[in-house]
């Protein structure tokens, strides 16, 4: 009996430290969430920026060093008559830019959609490892930017397991897409 008591008294005594500790993973873990979803943010901005200036496609897109945005941009294609002007090629150019180096492997990417192959080709050749997207291809094509068929053209359909991709805030980007198609305006391409 005595024995149990001790027993309780330490696992009682120790309770508030676990609970502390429990908090503390549930603060950094909802921190991390928050920040990820501060950069999509950012991201979103930028695709709205593109709808407003009718640059583009509705796509924006942030690189990330260190808790800095140290790139970002939107789809120029129409704007700058460049068919490889996609947000996320603009926002590596700025980023590779302000490192001076071609080397992004301490960075992460968020954009407000699954990366077409192309761009996926340039988050290879920079060399991020993370990608946060949220609206996925599927989602794209249906408001007319359908890349399937380079998709199935392409030899190999796996990711490359190096490149991690994380899913956040599709709800947000989708809004953007809602946007765009609203513009009766917007130029097609
Ligand atoms: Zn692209």
């Amino acid at each position: 009996m005595c024995r149990l008591y001790h027993f309780i008294a330490i696992i009682y005594s120790g309770l508030p430290c676990i609970l502390v500790q429990i908090l503390g993973i549930y603060v950094v873990a909802r921190k991390g969430e928050d920040e990820m979803n501060k950069y999509m943010e950012q991201a979103i901005i930028e695709a709205e920026k593109g709808i407003k200036n009718r640059d583009g496609g509705p796509f924006g897109a942030v690189v990330v060093r260190d808790g800095k945005i140290i790139g970002r941009g939107h789809n120029m294609v129409v704007h700058t008559h460049d068919p490889t002007a996609h947000g996320e090629i603009v926002a590596i150019r700025e980023a590779s830019k302000a490192m001076e180096s071609f080397d992004l492997s301490d960075c992460e990417l968020f954009t407000t959609c699954e990366p077409c192959p192309m761009c996926y080709s340039a988050i290879h050749w920079s060399r991020i490892p993370v990608v946060y997207y949220g609206a996925t291809k599927e989602d794209a094509a249906i408001i007319g930017f359908d890349d399937q068929l380079l998709s199935d053209i392409l030899p190999r359909q796996e990711k490359l397991e190096k490149i991690k991709m994380v899913q956040l805030d599709r709800e947000g980007c989708m809004e953007v897409f809602k946007k765009y198609e609203e513009d009766d305006e917007r130029q097609l391409y």
